[in-house]
């Protein structure tokens, strides 16, 4: 069989090109759609996450602006930081760079994330907006999950009455996404830690999605022959290489389609998230 790579990066440039018209056409109008990042401490990784999401912003018209406060920062300031973004009307999307910094206790960290006004929650995280996730009326998608659909549609995979197989289930990837294969009439299994057999149970899949972050960890042998695997895990090598939680080659000529990595879905996480930008401005243009 020969195996389809799944190009998410001309996926996501189709997307951006998307979100670039959507934002000029909002320009025009005088409304240019605004996304703040609050980046707490020094973080080498999350700082590239914000560069990238600053300039992808940029590229699409949408006006990025990142706060950066030091890793020493108390939880008030962070909070106030939240709140100044909630309050202006030129900021239609806020986003907390996770991890925050150390010295915040949990409690905080949890009061930070969900000081975010829910219509300018892009990311999607809060409580409110995964709770309308699971009640099938959201309100903003994860990115993440809202780019693994949108691969499976752009790939042409069918979904309904198909069987899904979701390894991991953090609550940014794993949760959500099971909800949206459910809400797209697949039958979901969420595959964990604690699973017993997990070859037995990704054998079973037509769909598998390995959001895990154990390099390799899904073998050829365990999958279906025609099955499409979306392969969210992101591993770096010690080598420097970047990987996923499936064994690509071995997966080759095994799947009927893959995602690589890099080049599968982290591409379409922040395209997702620039559409999430540009959706909760066309909201505030249309005055919702
Ligand atoms: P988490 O660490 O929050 O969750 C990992 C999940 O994998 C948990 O549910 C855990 O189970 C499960 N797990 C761990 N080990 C095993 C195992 N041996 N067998 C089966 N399940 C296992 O990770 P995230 O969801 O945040 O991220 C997952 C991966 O996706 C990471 O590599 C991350 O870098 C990547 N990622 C990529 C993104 C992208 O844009 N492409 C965006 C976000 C994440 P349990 O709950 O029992 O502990």
């Amino acid at each position: 069989m020969v195996t389809r790579i799944i190009d998410g990066k001309a996926v996501a440039l189709g997307l951006r090109d998307e979100v670039r018209r959507r934002a000029l056409a909002l320009r025009e109008r005088g409304v240019v759609p605004g996304l703040t990042v609050i980046l707490a401490g020094d973080d080498a990784a999350s700082a590239t996450y914000v560069r990238n999401k600053e300039r992808a912003a940029l590229e699409c018209g949408i006006a990025g602006r990142t706060v950066r406060l030091p890793s020493d920062v108390d939880a008030l300031t962070v909070l106030r930081a939240v709140e100044e973004a909630n309050a202006d009307p030129g900021v239609h999307g806020i986003l907390v760079q996770l991890p925050l910094p150390a010295g915040l206790s949990r409690a905080e960290c949890q009061e930070i994330e969900r000081a975010i006004a829910p219509h300018k929650d892009v990311d999607g995280f809060l409580p409110v907006s995964q709770g309308l996730l699971l009640l099938g009326q959201p309100s903003f998608l994860p990115c993440t999950p809202a780019g693994c659909m949108r691969l499976l549609r752009s790939a042409g995979i069918e979904v309904a009455g198909r069987r899904a197989v979701v390894l991991g289930r953090s609550a940014i990837v794993g949760k959500p996404l099971s909800h949206l294969l459910l809400a797209a009439d697949a039958t979901v299994t969420i595959a964990h830690s604690k699973t017993p057999d997990l070859a037995d149970v990704v054998r079973q899949a037509d769909i598998v999605v390995a959001a895990v972050g154990r390099p390799g960890l899904v073998r050829g042998a365990w999958l279906k022959p025609g099955v499409c695997v979306l392969d969210v895990g992101i591993n770096r090598l010690p080598d420097g290489r970047l990987t996923g939680d499936v064994a690509f080659d071995e997966a080759l000529g095994i799947a009927g389609a893959i995602t690589p990595v890099p080049g599968g879905v982290g591409p379409m996480t922040i395209a997702c998230l620039l559409d999430n930008v540009c959706l909760a401005a066309e909201r505030a243009a249309e005055g919702h």
